[in-house]
């Protein structure tokens, strides 16, 4: 059962790796027990895997708990899938199937849809995850306000969860071997202790001020004037009522943009978009 070699296996199936798939399967038996391990799964609890390949986290995932749902976007994978007893498999696109409720989600992710995929665990809930991701989104995942990784997503993630990268994973342990290494990252959600007024509009906000992150915040209002439907003198008047206006987002924490989206919303400025 375990111990299969990935490249054999695929050619007995008749899959050659789809990289527009993200399909890199990890192969070290060792570091799939160590990334399990670390969701610390309850019997009976909700658990998803996203896009589980081969199954090499699979099979480790089933003896833990009865209650395992698998989503995998390619047929074949997730035909051969629906042999593995007590699991639930889903075949489709992550970004678009129905969700049951979840407690944990442990995967090795399709890399190219990274942050969508985490934004849209975080609008669903759970309580822990365990996901493996290329290293450089892992760093901008964690980042902190002023480290030159802090951007967009490392915001929109940090400002509802805590995230730590665990372990740092070699191009090696995959097969095929990829350009870029990993990194394995938990995800623990938490309420905010701040408030957002208009979660939409704090994320156009986010959105718009790190387009220009290392901008002082009013001349990057200036620069958007026209995406945002202004003339310069409306832009000029709401970047000089905003709170850090002299600050470069790169250097603002969550509550701090928050305030300023908050300001925003209070003076009737919405967005085009949101
Ligand atoms: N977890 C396995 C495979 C990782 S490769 C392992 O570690 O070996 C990424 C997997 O995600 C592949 O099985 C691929 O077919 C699947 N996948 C790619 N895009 C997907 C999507 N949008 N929704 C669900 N699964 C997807």
């Amino acid at each position: 059962m375990t111990g299969k070699d990935p490249a054999s296996e695929l050619k007995k199936l008749g899959i050659r790796p789809s990289k527009s798939m993200g399909q890199n399967f990890l192969v070290d038996g060792g570091i799939a027990d160590w990334i399990v391990a670390q969701a610390e799964i309850r019997p009976h609890e909700s658990v998803l895997e996203i896009g589980p390949g081969l199954g090499i986290l699979t099979r480790r995932l089933a003896n833990l708990t009865d209650n395992l749902t698998v989503v995998e976007l390619d047929r074949r994978l997730a035909d051969k899938m629906n042999a593995m007893p007590g699991v639930h498999v889903i075949q489709g696109d992550i970004l678009e199937v129905t969700l049951p409720e979840l407690d944990k989600v442990v995967s090795n992710l399709p890399y190219q849809i990274s942050s969508p995929v985490t934004l849209r665990l975080l609008e669903h809930g759970f309580s822990r995850a365990v996901l493996m991701f290329q290293k450089e989104f892992a760093e901008h995942l964690v980042a902190g306000p002023g480290e030159p990784a802090y951007s967009r997503i490392s915001v929109m993630v940090g400002y509802r969860a805590e995230t730590r990268i665990l372990k740092h994973v070699g191009k090696g342990s995959f097969y095929p071997v990829p350009k870029v290494d990993s990194a394995v990252v938990s995800i623990i959600p938490r309420k905010p202790d701040f408030t957002i007024l208009d979660e939409n509009h704090f994320s156009e906000t986010v959105r718009i001020l790190f387009s220009h992150k290392n901008r002082k915040v009013r001349n990057g209002i200036m620069s958007e004037h026209a995406a945002l439907r202004l003339d310069k003198t409306q832009a000029r008047e709401i970047g000089d009522i905003l709170p850090h206006n002299d600050k470069r987002p790169i250097t603002l924490s969550p509550a701090q943009l928050a305030e300023i989206s908050n300001v925003l919303v209070e003076k009737g400025m919405t967005f085009p978009r949101s």
